[in-house]
């Protein structure tokens, strides 16, 4: 299993750096007389500075290297800066200043750096109230000694003995998540939220908790999931807030792996939007389909079946909750979710959509109950035991009689059994909607 493991993370690895030696980007240049770079946004990370270039259209730019002293280059033809827009020193030990130069053949914008350093670039396309923009990455190098200082680290967290909680906020930096009307983002939100998660969860002995991102920047997928295995994560809870084109939704709901589909055309549509604002921000973050696929296997069904657990434990305490209403728990097909080996749930944690949540996550204490609410029931699903056992002795069969309000993995936890045990013994296929009166067969012990 450990040689399979490591041949996974060696295999995503790979994929990572293949993305970081830069390519020179020379398309064919369709001149446009208004090109303009209207605003230039940088974002440093514990691993990599972003800089951002927003533009007024398609761009064509061509990127060079000169040494002596270290520089990245990058010209657009025939475009020009907004008025007033300038250069800046950044205080990262990765550059040192952003220049602009407006010349007569174009914009060009000048990174000086102190050393050779790896970098990628892309262009995003429109979306939502983004502009086309040209992004940069530029890797941080560490030395050897930092190398193995951060690795020691993560090893003496993860064979510490406590039970350790990675607390994902989601989103950062170049990518907002979801925004409200007054221009609250959902990146902040949630980093105040897991902030708090994880104070909470360290105040309580014999558990530890690890954020996946500390402050306002870019962490792609590969990260996130590098993070949770090199601490050995006992479990995984990635905060979201959530947004809908009507404001009447308002909330918070639990989302928990679905491999096949999603329970309903809403959490559907939540997994989507979660996907897509993950796969967003930079084309390195998504895993080789036969890297997920590997991944998979190792985990569907004892870890599907134990992230329900996680999910109830966390709902039942949210469902107490007097400011934010709840609900319920629901399976959708989350790539976070789907790449993890150990308990993942995703919390949406309001709808920044709804006037009345928004007014509710503006407030300090408001965060501060829905984060100890999300905190308690992760170490309540920690502390029990009641981790599902699989069924590996002898088997019969018994008849389960759905009754009103229950659920598939409800009535999955009461037997012990993984949801898709239940679902392929019931020949229900991708749909997972039960009704009252519905017969199931019950896989039990003889
Ligand atoms: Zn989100």
């Amino acid at each position: 299993m450990d040689f399979k493991l490591n041949n996974i993370f060696f295999a995503i690895l790979i994929l990572c750096i293949s993305f970081l030696f830069p390519v020179d980007c020379a398309a064919s240049p369709i001149l446009s007389p208004s090109l303009e770079v209207k605003k230039i946004r940088y974002w440093p990370a514990p691993d990599h500075i972003r800089i951002v270039l927003d533009m007024s259209g398609e761009s064509v730019y061509r990127v060079r290297e000169l040494t002596n002293p270290y520089r990245i280059v990058i010209d657009i033809p025939g475009g020009k800066f907004s008025a007033g827009l300038k250069g800046t020193e950044i205080d990262d030990r990765t550059i040192d200043r952003i220049r602009v130069n407006r010349l007569r053949s174009g914009a060009q914008v000048v990174f000086d750096l102190p050393r050779k350093t790896l970098f990628d670039h892309f262009a995003l396309k429109p979306f939502k109230n983004h502009p086309h923009r040209i992004v940069f990455d530029l890797i941080k190098s560490f030395s050897p000694e930092e190398i193995t200082k951060k690795k020691k680290k993560a090893n003496r967290i993860a064979t510490s003995g406590d039970k350790i909680v990675i607390v994902d906020p989601g989103h950062g930096g170049s990518d907002p998540g979801a925004c409200s009307m007054s221009g609250i983002k959902e990146k902040d939100v949630v980093l105040e939220i897991s902030r708090m998660l994880a104070e909470s969860i360290n105040e309580t002995k014999g558990f530890k908790a690890i954020l996946t991102r500390e402050g306002d920047y870019n962490v792609d997928l590969g990260k996130r999931i590098e993070i949770a295995r090199s601490h050995g994560g006992d479990c995984f809870v990635s905060i979201h807030l959530n947004a809908f084109h009507h404001n009447r939704a308002r909330g918070s709901e639990i989302y928990f792996l679905s491999i096949d589909g999603a329970t309903d055309k809403n959490a559907q549509r939540v997994a989507e939007k979660e996907n897509f604002f993950l796969e967003l921000g930079s084309r390195y973050n998504t895993l080789e389909d036969d890297v997920q696929l590997i991944l998979l296997d190792l985990t569907k069904s004892d870890v599907m079946n134990r992230s329900s657990f996680l999910a109830e434990f966390v709902a039942e305490r949210m469902n107490r909750l007097n400011s934010i209403s709840f609900r319920g728990v629901k399976q959708a097909n989350f790539v976070v979710l789907r790449s993890i080996a150990m308990p993942s749930i995703l919390v949406e944690a309001g709808f920044l959509s709804n006037s009345r949540d928004v007014r509710l996550l503006r407030k300090k204490n408001i965060l501060k109950e829905i984060a100890s609410s999300i905190a308690g029931g992760v170490i309540s699903f920690l502390e029990s035991n009641s981790f599902a056992k699989v069924n590996n002795g002898k088997t019969g069969y018994i008849e389960h009689v759905v009754t009103k309000g229950e659920t598939l993995w409800g009535i999955a936890r009461k037997y012990g059994l993984p949801v898709n045990n239940l679902r392929s013994l019931n020949n229900m296929d991708k749909d997972l909607s039960i009704y009252p009166g519905q017969k199931l067969r019950i896989r039990s012990k003889e």
